[in-house]
């Protein structure tokens, strides 16, 4: 896995009408780290990340990727700049086979090494999709689909992977293999942004977490010490 750079963000806002999202947020993920966003349901946390990568309209007081400003980028663009998406919801090619969403996720790179060696990696860190990548996307389950997309994402070798609540809609078994997977890549060093609804999840795969509430951000920190926060513990966790 590539090696990381740090990514910050501060004031960003994103706007729909006249509803305010994102309230000037800032953040930074450190080189290699893995930062959480939890929230409730429309606290903002997901149009946070399509705003990073400029799939709604934002004002961004700054972006920056290691030395590279990220303000100006398009969303297309953003791949090329090592940042990886998977998006709430997978939305994987259902009627292309598994393998050729993966090979679509390598687009902007040339077919070389490099990109071979990946797809290995995917097949390793994911054996159901080596196993099935004839069949076409449509016909896996939800748990499959999100392996998918995380293996497509992981195609373009990020040095940065942007995930919007990877574990939504999944049952409890495979969130666990979702964590481990999420922990794996985070044992390889890889810089991760990681937006969820299941804060349990979220403290076990990040190092600090953000704590988004009507747009903004209303707590942050290392992500083992808010589980002991009584706040978060009774809105967050449930206990
Ligand atoms: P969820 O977990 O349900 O995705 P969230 O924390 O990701 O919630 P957002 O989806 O970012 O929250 O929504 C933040 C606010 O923006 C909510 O009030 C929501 O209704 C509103 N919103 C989101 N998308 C749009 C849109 N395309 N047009 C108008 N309002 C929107």
């Amino acid at each position: 896995m590539t090696q990381g750079l740090e990514f910050s963000v501060s004031d960003l806002t994103v706007h729909y009408g006249g509803v305010c999202a994102v309230n000037g947020i800032g953040f930074t993920v450190p080189a290699g780290e893995s930062v959480g966003v939890i929230g409730a349901n429309g606290a903002g946390k997901s149009s946070a990340l399509k705003a990073l990568m400029g799939l709604v309209p934002r004002r961004v007081s700054s972006m920056r990727f290691g030395d590279v400003d990220l303000s100006r980028v398009k969303a297309r663009d953003m791949v090329r700049h090592g940042i990886g998406y998977v998006p709430e919801g997978r939305h994987v090619f259902s009627g292309l086979s598994v393998e050729k969403n993966l090979l679509l996720g390598a687009y902007a790179r040339p077919w070389d090494a490099k990109t071979r060696a990946g797809l290995a990696d995917v097949y390793e860190l994911f054996p159901v999709l080596g196993e099935m990548k004839d069949r076409l996307a449509g016909a896996l389950s939800g748990g499959q689909q999100q392996m998918l997309a995380i293996g497509r994402a992981l195609m373009s070798q990020p040095k940065l992977l942007l995930l919007d609540e990877p574990s939504m809609g999944l049952s409890p078994i495979l969130v666990e293999t979702i964590l481990g997977v999420l922990q794996r890549l985070k044992g390889q060093g890889l810089s991760m942004l990681l937006v969820e609804q299941n804060a349990k999840l979220t403290f076990e795969a990040t190092s600090t977490c953000l704590v988004m509430e009507n747009g903004q951000v209303a707590m942050s920190g290392r992500s083992a010490d808010l589980t002991h926060d009584a706040r978060v513990r009774k809105i967050y966790l449930g206990l």
